[in-house]
């Protein structure tokens, strides 16, 4: 033996749980009227955009650029690019269904990836590449096809650290290399620099709005987000943040931090400094409100935590107080399905054709 045993250990962590309980969500919703929730709105947003860097990132012209266009069975995909901050570039997927015709405006989706997913290339339903399509099969992750096919214009961007976008530590086309991403790497540096990835993921959706907002065939108010897991991160905060998103869909990113990201270990990319402080997940979607929101639950999901779906409802119901100072509960479902950390869809597509139409 070339080490010494060790019999007891001397951690830390009970030490943070007992710090969470004490310091956790300064910034909570406690509104008893409408006025005063639009008065937490205004200030919690601006406080959040503060924290994960918004406020510090550098717009620029966009440039968009159309790098191929494939014809599908039923629709066009075409690779576009633009630019998000000056020399930051974000290739997306931009899915165009058949039918759509000259003039005609449609409602659009933009469709967020998580983890594994080799970037935008799964919500985009690129089966032909072998090391995608059993996950796709098996996780439901290729939604921006299904939304397609419902008559919607979607984007399927790359977000940093993903697909085409991954930095030189994790570049390369082996299966391990392709289907992963350097999201610890970008968001350790980024903290340095008063960012988070978080903030930049956000920020790159919202350039992708403002790309969206040039286009003659999208709808403008009827614009939505869609995601699982990491793809969920996005589109809560991009919704929370920014009002020309009018329907969110959330899959499997919904809980409290305590139990999902404190007492489990998730990817770092989760992670930003203060955040528990100030609020849990059901106040970043409070911020939602009125707007709709769908939020999928897989009831065996084992980021839920050790107290599993009780961590998730404890969180909407949070949420579901914004709703109801607004007057809009209908805007707000909870699907709890039976299942685990997969994208489920039994709801959403009713959901997203009530809201944005098709
Ligand atoms: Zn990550």
């Amino acid at each position: 033996m070339r080490t010494e045993s060790i019999k007891t250990y001397y951690t830390a962590m009970d030490s943070l749980e007992g710090r969470f309980d004490k310091e956790a969500r300064k910034l909570r919703l406690a509104a008893s009227d409408v006025d005063a929730y639009e008065a937490w709105k205004t200030k919690t947003r601006s406080d959040l955009s503060e924290l994960i860097g918004i406020a510090r990132m550098e717009t620029c012209e966009l440039l968009p650029e159309r790098l191929e266009s494939v014809q599908e069975d039923g629709y066009r995909r075409e690779k576009w690019l633009i630019q998000t901050e000056p020399g930051v570039w974000m290739p997306f997927y931009l899915l165009l269904p058949g039918d759509l015709q000259p003039g005609e405006q449609r409602p659009c989706m933009i469709a967020a990836h998580g983890h594994g997913t080799g970037g935008k290339l799964s919500p985009a339903g690129r089966t032909d590449i072998p090391a995608l399509a059993e996950r796709i099969a098996r996780e439901h992750t290729d939604y921006g096809v299904s939304f397609v096919r419902r008559g919607y214009v979607v984007l399927c961007p790359d977000a940093r650290g993903f697909g085409e976008r991954r930095e030189s530590s994790g570049q390369g086309d082996e299966e391990d290399l392709f289907i992963s991403s350097t999201c610890n790497q970008l968001n350790v540096m980024a903290i340095g620099l008063g960012l988070s990835l978080t903030g930049m993921w956000t920020w790159d959706l919202m350039r992708l709005l403002d790309y969206i907002g040039t286009r003659a065939d999208i709808a403008q108010d009827r614009i939505g987000c869609c995601g699982l897991s990491g793809g969920g991160l996005q589109t809560l905060w991009l919704s929370a943040l920014d009002e020309r998103v009018s329907c969110a869909i959330v899959s499997g990113y919904f809980y409290g931090y305590k139990d999902a990201l404190l007492k489990l270990y998730n990817c770092s990319c989760n992670y930003v400094p203060g955040l528990w402080e100030r609020v849990d997940m059901g106040d970043i979607a409070a911020l939602i409100a009125p707007r709709s929101l769908l939020i999928e639950t897989g009831d065996q999901d084992p980021l839920n935590g050790e107290r599993g779906v009780d961590n998730v409802v404890e969180q909407v119901d949070i949420a579901a107080q914004a709703y109801r100072l607004t007057g809009t509960e209908e805007r707000l479902v909870h699907h709890i399905f039976a299942g685990g950390h997969v994208w489920n869809g039994d709801r959403t597509y009713d959901f997203a054709k009530r809201w944005l139409g098709r």
